[in-house]
C-alpha cells in the first residue's frame, strides 16, 4: 500500500507537515515525527506536506 514517510535523520522538527495535515502526521513526546496508521492515505494532504517541508524529507513509499 502506498503511504508516506519520513526520513527522519533529515527532519528538523518543524511540524510543518503537522500543520499542513495533522490526520497523518503529529510529533511525539520523543520529539520525532509519527505517522498513523491508516488504511488509504489522504494524497492531496500528504502531496502538501511533501512540497511544504523545508528539509524535504517526505516522500511516498509502497
Ligand atoms: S515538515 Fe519535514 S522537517 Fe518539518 S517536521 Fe515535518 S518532516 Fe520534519
Amino acid at each position: 500500500m502506498r503511504h508516506p514517510v519520513v526520513e527522519l535523520s533529515d527532519c528538523i522538527g518543524c511540524e510543518v507537515c503537522v500543520e499542513v495535515c495533522p490526520e497523518v502526521f503529529s510529533l511525539n513526546d520523543a520529539g520525532y515525527i509519527e505517522i498513523a496508521d491508516m488504511t488509504a492515505y489522504p494524497e492531496a494532504c500528504v502531496d502538501e506536506a511533501c512540497r511544504n517541508c523545508p528539509k524535504d524529507c517526505i516522500a511516498w513509499a509502497d
